[in-house]
Parts: C-alpha cells; sequence; structure tokens
C-alpha cells in the first residue's frame, strides 16, 4: 500500500526470524496455533472486504459463542452475561433484586463502578471482579479508569447468546492462518528479518542497526512509543501474557458454537482456547493453549486514563512523518480488525 502511495522504497525491519508478530501461525506437535488473534472481528464490512480478498477467511458470526467458569456455582455461563441464565443461579433472587436497583453505568468512574452499576455486585463478583484483578495484576479494580472497551459492548445481553452478533467473524481459510497474506502484502518491499532496532533518533528519522545509523523519510512503527523516545516521559503500563500448550488424546473438547473459555476464580489462568477450532485442523487429538497473566512481556496496555496521557506526551514528541500504530504503537487495546482500520485510514491521509 505504500509503495502504491509513491514510496518505492520501503523497509520493513522485523526483529525476529519471520513476519507476522503475535499474527504468525506456530506448531505445537504438529498442531497450528498463534499467541495472539484467533478470531477475526470487524464491524466494518470495507475492512472484511479488505483482509478476505487478499486472505481467503470463513465466517462464523452467529455460532461464536464464549463461556465462563464461575466456581461457586460449579456451572459455565455465557459471556457477555446473559440475561436469560440469571434466571438459573442459584442466588437468582438476590441479583435480580440488585438489577432492580442498579443506577445504571452513566457516571462510572472507574471498571468496578462500571459493573456495579450495571449489574449489581453478585453478578460482578461471580464474573468481573476476580477475573479482572488477575487480568491485570492488580488488587482493586478501582484503578482501571479507561473501561470502555471491558463488556464487549454490553454488560448484560438479551438475545442470541453469540459474543459478538452486531460484528462479522472469522479465520484465515489456509492451514497456516495469516502467514501468506504477510509475504503478499510485502512483496514490494524491502524486509529485513532477524533484524533488530537497537536505538532510536527519532525527531531526525533515523533508528540504528547493526550499529549504524539509518535514516527515513517516514516511519511507521508497531512497537510501544517509550521505546522509540528512551522512556521520556516515564514508564507505560503492561500486561503480559505465559501460553501453556497441552495436547489432548481427544479430538475435541469444547463444546460445538464455543470458542473461548473464562476463568473468573482463584486459578492463575485467564482464558483457555482449542486452536483447531479456528483452524479447522483435521487431527484425532487437540490442542489447548492456557493463558497465565504475566509481567514477562508487553502484549496488553494498561486500561488506566494516567497511563494513556504519558502516552498522549510520547505521541505528541513524535515528528509528524512517524506514525506509531497496532497495539504497542498505539497503547490501546486493538484486536487486528481494529489496526487494519487504522491502516486503512492512516493510508488515505497520507
Ligand atoms: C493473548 C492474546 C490474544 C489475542 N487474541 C486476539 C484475537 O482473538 N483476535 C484479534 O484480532 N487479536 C487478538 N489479539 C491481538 C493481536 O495479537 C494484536 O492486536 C496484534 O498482534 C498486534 O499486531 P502488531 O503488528 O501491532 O504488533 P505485534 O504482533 O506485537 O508485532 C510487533 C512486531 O515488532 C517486532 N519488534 C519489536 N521490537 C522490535 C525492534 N526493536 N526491532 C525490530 N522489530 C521489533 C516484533 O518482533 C513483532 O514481530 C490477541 C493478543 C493477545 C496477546
Amino acid at each position: 500500500m505504500l509503495v502504491g502511495k509513491g514510496y518505492d522504497d520501503v523497509t520493513l525491519i522485523e526483529a525476529s526470524a519471520e513476519l507476522g508478530g503475535s499474527c504468525r501461525t506456530q506448531w505445537y506437535g504438529n498442531h497450528p496455533y498463534t499467541v495472539g488473534p484467533r478470531h477475526f472481528l470487524t464491524r466494518r464490512e470495507d475492512v472484511w472486504n479488505f483482509l478476505n480478498s487478499s486472505c481467503p477467511m470463513h465466517r462464523y458470526d452467529a455460532g461464536h459463542e464464549f463461556l465462563t467458569y464461575v466456581e461457586r456455582d460449579s456451572a459455565f455461563y455465557h459471556f457477555p452475561i446473559h440475561r436469560d441464565e440469571v434466571a438459573e443461579m442459584p442466588d437468582s433472587s438476590q441479583i435480580l433484586e440488585e438489577l432492580r436497583t442498579v443506577p445504571g453505568p452513566e457516571g462510572a468512574a472507574n471498571l468496578e463502578e462500571y459493573w456495579l452499576f450495571s449489574v449489581g455486585q453478585t453478578l460482578y463478583d461471580k464474573f468481573v471482579n476476580g477475573y479482572s484483578k488477575k487480568m491485570w495484576g492488580i488488587d482493586s479494580n478501582v484503578e482501571l479508569t479507561d473501561f470502555g472497551f471491558t463488556p464487549k459492548g454490553v454488560a448484560l445481553k438479551s438475545g442470541s447468546k453469540a459474543a459478538w452478533d452486531d460484528a462479522i467473524s472469522g479465520f484465515p481459510l489456509a492451514p497456516n492462518g495469516y502467514d501468506d497474506y504477510f509475504s503478499l502484502a510485502t512483496k514490494d518491499v524491502k524486509v529485513l528479518l532477524n533484524t533488530l532496532i537497537t536505538d532510536f533518533d527519532i525527531t531526525n528519522y533515523r533508528v540504528k542497526v547493526d550499529n549504524e545509523w539509518h535514516q527515513y523519510d517516514l516511519i511507521i512503527n508497531t512497537i510501544s512509543p517509550e521505546v522509540l523516545l528512551k522512556n521520556a516521559y516515564g514508564p507505560l503500563r503492561w500486561m503480559g501474557r505465559d501460553f501453556l500448550k497441552i495436547v489432548l488424546p481427544v479430538e475435541k473438547v469444547f463444546p460445538d458454537d464455543v470458542y473461548f473459555l473464562y476463568y473468573a476464580n482463584t486459578e492463575p489462568f485467564t482464558r483457555i482456547v482449542e486452536y483447531k477450532k479456528f483452524y479447522r485442523y483435521k487431527s484425532p487429538h487437540t490442542l489447548i493453549g492456557i493463558e497465565v497473566p504475566s509481567f514477562n512481556n508487553k502484549l496488553y496496555p494498561f486500561p488506566c486514563k494516567k497511563d494513556q496521557a504519558i502516552h498522549r506526551q510520547y505521541i505528541e514528541a513524535l515528528p509528524s512523518n512517524v506514525h506509531s500504530i497496532g497495539r504497542n504503537g498505539s497503547y490501546r487495546y486493538l484486536d487486528v480488525g481494529l489496526i487494519i482500520e487504522q491502516c486503512l485510514d492512516l493510508f488515505k491521509n497520507l
């Protein structure tokens, strides 16, 4: 796309041996998986068409459900929390009373208030309180002051039990997921793999590789801008993940329409996925991925207005031809669909 915009000498610098970052398909015991995106989601038809035209996808909008395990009820419930399932909960009368008296989320100042004001204490404790503290490594959800993304658009759902029935969701048809797209998207570009940028002189549009400075007219950055500006405005908080992989001697373990299992209790992990559901991989065995929150990597920007204000300082300090995009570059909890959206919008304005 950059080449089409008149930038005919484009270099992509990538530290690892392969393109694709978290979207790259990895293999374990002959099973495909990714550390990042499982489902592709978008509310924009043009974004879906853009990806689908170069990376053919299958869609599964309708049967696309998430379950949360609530240990105190010994039950799995849909997430977002579903109104019909409240009636089946052992403490439904207490919950219904709380739902009758909640003020509504307007005026909530943090994630805890958002949920308490939306669904009351009991549902908050079952689904969100422990989960969110575990997810972000914090003692109180009051710390989370940017919470618009959290409830997947809705705190208590009615109607279909699909998690995202207002979005298109899907996954690449190819057995290696998004990988072929990375080669296609970079066919007119000089790709430097195994190439770590070790220093930045961003005001002069320079980056250092192998002890040599390289200067560019335009820089598109996908790593955290505090690295680019050498922590000039202080650190940003991040959360990471350790990933555990287990092959099981059965063909499948998840119910048919379920794509994610969330765990909202004292177990150390937050989520389990069964990768073959996305890849439609055929095997008499199945690969399960378990996500354990950790501080070992930077995968989730901390949803707090204080950190976002620091991030804004970094962005404002970047010269006009440096664009910082992607989940880390924007310091926003973006999925692949939103990142493609961001790229399409950026290229329109270049
Ligand atoms: C657990 C988890 C689950 C997710 N699930 C989904 C999902 O279901 N659906 C979805 O759409 N999205 C999902 N995502 C989000 C998705 O993975 C990210 O949005 C996406 O990978 C971000 O792409 P990116 O290009 O911005 O960054 P990345 O994929 O992180 O790529 C950044 C690249 O920069 C390279 N790099 C870093 N530093 C340097 C350096 N100094 N020099 C050179 N290269 C460098 C890295 O090697 C990497 O390849 C998930 C993320 C996580 C963590």
